[in-house]
């Protein structure tokens, strides 16, 4: 290629000087930990979310394992989980102990499909866990009904949810609990970091205790400096205060990365219109406002060979893909190996997985990339 082309990549954290400033502040400093960057990044993502409580940790995955710990979950115990998720969503549940019972996906949302939910709900279950899947909210009517009929525990993975929200309560606020995830390629980040948003204090109180060891005084709150005590098991699942300090930046930003989120997944969304070989995921309806994390869309049946070329072409006209997730959770070695996998038994996540292209929609571009992205799947569709 002669012509340097300018490349779309799918993710890209934006970090601006603020950030690099917050950092430098927080090296200069002596407080690396336990600090009050930490706090302040809990407040203010507690006011974004209008969450009553929120508590910051060292990831999402770190979060869900802390919430299932604390409600004393192990084996012998089980929990539904969707079938078409990041694998961290059953992992969390299976460090435990407990058995993740999968449940397939909804072929129009690539949520969970809630009308398969209440047949996998045994003796054994203590909870549900529900993705929003790409930023679209679930149905958490119908989930919070059958968790409180069945007496199960709530918790929502909002990992690429943050700014999504469903009859105006922010995803988080639904079920017992919701875990946001601050990885590089997600809305905003802290490089690594997750926050816990709750309505429930006690629970938010147990988490604060048990994130870090189960120490019984945080170091403000020590009488005589150095001494404190252990009355249980915990975790160091912190989040420190060079994390909390990039994070305190991202969520002063956050409103503006979501504007642009929006309109480019609108731009694209009607550049690919006359593209007859997409259908991209359901967008939801007024009841919710949409995260947008990328404009996931699938491929008619039996393309699998085709999407590979297609994230080819792509590649090659400098436009960056994804695929969500590249397997059903209960395909990976890992989960086949200890329960076995039969496709027919999640056919529509197989699907997603097998024939779905997610293409980027990220603040770090505009609405004339999208149309360079639309541009790129005609060119590399032609002639098949
Ligand atoms: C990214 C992601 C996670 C994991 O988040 P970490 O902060 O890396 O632990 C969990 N669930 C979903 C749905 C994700 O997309």
């Amino acid at each position: 290629m002669t012509r340097s082309m300018e490349q779309i990549p799918f993710g890209r954290p934006m970090i601006g000087d603020e950030e690099q400033q917050a950092v430098a502040a927080v090296l200069a400093g002596s407080i690396l930990v336990h600090g009050p960057k930490t706090l302040a990044f809990e407040e203010a993502f507690r006011q974004f979310t209008d969450a009553p409580h929120a508590v910051a940790v060292s990831s999402c995955t770190a979060g869900m394992h802390l919430f299932w710990h604390e409600h004393g979950l192990g084996k012998g115990d089980e929990v539904v989980v969707p079938a078409q998720t990041h694998v961290a969503t059953a992992h969390a549940v299976a460090l435990t102990g407990a058995r993740p019972i999968f449940v397939d996906a909804d072929p129009v949302t690539g949520n969970m499909d809630v009308s398969r939910v209440e047949s996998a709900i045994t003796e054994r279950t203590k909870g549900i866990v529900v993705v929003h899947f790409l930023g679209l909210p679930a149905d958490m009517t119908s989930l919070a009904m059958l968790a409180k009929r069945h007496g199960l525990l709530l918790l929502e993975d909002c990992a690429l949810s943050v700014g999504a929200s469903l009859d105006g309560s922010h995803t988080g606020l639904w079920g017992d609990a919701g875990v946001f995830s601050f990885y590089p390629v997600k809305h905003m980040t802290t490089a690594e970091g997750g926050m816990v948003i709750t309505r429930n204090q006690d629970l938010a109180e147990r988490l604060r205790l048990i994130r870090a060891f189960g120490v019984n005084r945080t170091h403000g709150e020590r009488a005589t400096p150095g001494v404190y005590n252990v009355p249980e098991l915990g975790f160091n699942y912190r989040m420190n205060e060079i994390n909390a300090a990039i994070g305190i930046e991202q969520v002063k930003k956050l409103p503006g990365f979501l504007t642009k989120r929006a309109e480019n997944r609108n731009t694209l969304a009607d550049a690919l219109a006359d593209i007859e070989e997409l259908t991209p995921l359901a967008s939801g309806n007024d009841r919710v406002v949409h995260g947008h994390y990328c404009l996931s869309t699938l491929l008619p049946q039996g393309w699998e060979a085709k999407r590979s070329a297609l994230i080819k072409g792509l590649k090659e006209r400098g436009v960056g893909s994804s695929v969500y997730y590249p397997h059903p959770v209960p395909r990976l070695d890992y989960y086949q190996n200890q329960y076995g996998y039969r496709d027919s038994d999640f056919p529509s996540a197989a699907r997603i997985s097998d024939t779905s292209i997610a293409l980027p929609v990220g603040p770090h571009l505009t609405p004339d990339h999208m149309k360079r992205i639309a541009t790129a799947i005609k060119e590399t569709l032609v002639g098949w």
